[in-house]
Parts: C-alpha cells; structure tokens; sequence
C-alpha cells in the first residue's frame, strides 16, 4: 500500500515537471536584447562549460575510428578536432552541479602491428579499454523574469490538459533521446531566421509569482510568415501541434544533435524528411501558449538541452 501510495505520488510529481518543463517552453518574447555583433565561430569557441552549456573535450585517442564516450550515462557527439584528434561535444544540463564532470571513453584498440605480424600469430586481439575524463564546469548567473498570465490555466492547467501535455512530453522526450550514428554537416550553425534575439536561454521564470522551469531555448523576434531554415543539414524525427509548443518540428542532425522549432504558423515538411542545410521547415506564427510571434528554438545535445546562442556566436558568459 505505501509503496503504491508513493508510486502514485510520483506520477502526479511527474505530471507536476511535466507542466513546469513545458511552460518553458511557450510564449512571450518580452525583453528585446539589443542584437550583438557575432563572433568568429571555431569548434573551440563552443567551449562553455557551463549549465546549460557546452564542453569541448579533447579525446586521448588517435583511432581512425571514434571512441565511444557517454556522459551521465547518454551517448555524446564525436567529431574530429585539429591534428587528427576527437573531440567530445557535450551538452551540459541546466541543473548539473557545478563539480568536476567524468566522461566514460570507450574504444577499441588498434593492433599496431603489421598484417604480416598478424599472420605470425603475433596479432593479439585486445579488449575495448574504457576510461574516465575528467572536465571541469563553471558556474553561471541566469537572470530571473516575471510574467503575469490573464489566463491562470496557463500557469496551473487543468486536469485533461494534463493528459495532453503528459501525453505530449513524452513523444518529445523520446526525440530528444534518439542517437543516429550520422556525423552532423555542421555544429556552427546558420541562425535558423534573420532576426533579433528576445528572451535569451535559461531565464529562470515566475508566472503569476509561481516559480516555473527555466527557459530551455533562444527565442527570436521575427514576425509571422517569416522562413525558418534548417541551421544544419537533418532527418524530421517529429512533428505536431502541442498544448504549450504550438506546431512544432524536430531535426536530427545526427549523434544526438537535435534541434526543436516551436509556435509556427506552418509546418512545411514530415516526418522521415531529410532537409539540407539552409532548407525551409516552416514559418514564424503564434501557434501554442505565446502572446505574440516569434521563433522558439531548442538545442539538445546528449538529451541536455543547452543554449543555443553558443551555435551562432551569440552566447553571452
Ligand atoms: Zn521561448
């Protein structure tokens, strides 16, 4: 019985996150940030590590083949760095403490020996070696917004919403676990529309005085109608219209990757469709939970969702 009570517990918990983690989500471009000027985008200008951030780890591997590297026990991105070397990308999620951080690096040895060695019976078959690299995280400062919603079920929605929305963040979640073994075209993205930034990533939000999770992308201020582009090359793994995102698609790009793009006024593509870079997804609208138009935009990396000013040279420490 306590064991059934508590499971119940937890499930009205989790449809409790479930709305705080979509509530993130939705609406309200309101402070318009003045639009910097970009920085030269390197792989190693991605290195912001901290939550809600990326670290861009060197691998101790000169393997033709990548090694295998899993942080927080989620397979990350591997790509390949100056001089031959791979390079860990890893997301780092909004809530990790800040603490040295472990990645788990797997790969397979390489006989160094040549095939007339392996013919002499001197090839010896090793095991896969794993081991831990050690990368340090920093904190960071997010700023805090308040917003007041007319509509209270916005903030506290009611009962058969919830079915919805739980509904919903599942089919989301699971996109943005998938892991497809392609190498991204590109992790310096295009901005995926022309336009000036509004509410910035990780602003930790009050509706109504009720504290909500933070805000998991970059929103943009561009008006209904306007063309959003795929910043890289990827597959359409998911489309729909939900409670809080509105009409939605998400792209991957490839080793966990994937990026989201909410609130639009029309979805152009399906699910199964591979986009080149610079291909339109759909256009600007107002679609969802949102008091005016504008692009939300997700970037997820190992199934962290990190800033995505970082990908366009807008990150600010
Ligand atoms: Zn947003």
């Amino acid at each position: 019985m306590h064991v059934h009570l508590f499971l119940v517990k937890v499930r009205l918990k989790g449809c409790v996150a479930a709305v705080l983690a979509q509530l993130c989500l939705s609406l309200f471009s309101l402070t318009l940030l003045p639009s910097a000027q970009a920085t030269p985008l390197t792989l190693q200008s991605l290195h912001q590590p901290v939550p809600g951030g990326v670290a861009i780890v060197a691998l101790p591997s000169t393997n033709r083949t990548p090694p295998r590297v899993t942080f927080l026990q989620k397979p990350v991105l591997v790509v390949a760095g100056q001089e031959q070397r791979w390079v860990a990308v890893v997301g780092l999620p909004l809530d990790l403490p800040i603490q040295t951080q472990v990645l788990i690096v797997t790969e397979q040895q390489v006989n160094s020996e040549s095939k007339s060695e392996i013919k002499d019976k001197r090839y010896r078959e090793q095991q896969p070696t794993t081991r831990e690299i050690k990368f340090e995280v920093n904190d960071k400062k997010y700023r805090e917004q308040r917003i007041t919603v007319s509509n209270s079920r916005h903030v506290n929605p009611l009962a058969d919403d919830m079915t919805r929305i739980t509904r919903e963040l599942e089919l989301q979640n699971a996109a943005y676990r998938q892991f497809s073994p392609n190498t991204p075209s590109n992790i310096l993205f295009d901005p995926p529309v022309k336009g000036p930034l509004s509410s910035p990533f990780g602003l930790k939000r009050f509706f109504n005085g009720e504290p909500r999770a933070p805000h998991s992308g970059l929103d943009f201020a561009v008006p209904t109608g306007t063309p959003v582009a795929a910043p890289a090359a990827g597959k359409v793994i998911l489309t729909g219209d939900y409670f809080f995102n509105g009409n939605t698609v998400f792209l991957d790009h490839g080793q966990g990757l994937i990026t989201m793009y909410c609130h639009l006024s029309v979805i152009d593509v399906k699910v199964g469709d591979t986009l080149a870079r610079g291909q339109v997804l759909g256009k600007v609208g107002a679609t969802g939970r949102v008091t005016g138009a504008h692009l939300h935009w997700n970037v997820s990396l190992n199934d962290a969702r990190v800033d995505p000013a970082i990908f366009i040279g807008q990150f600010k420490p």
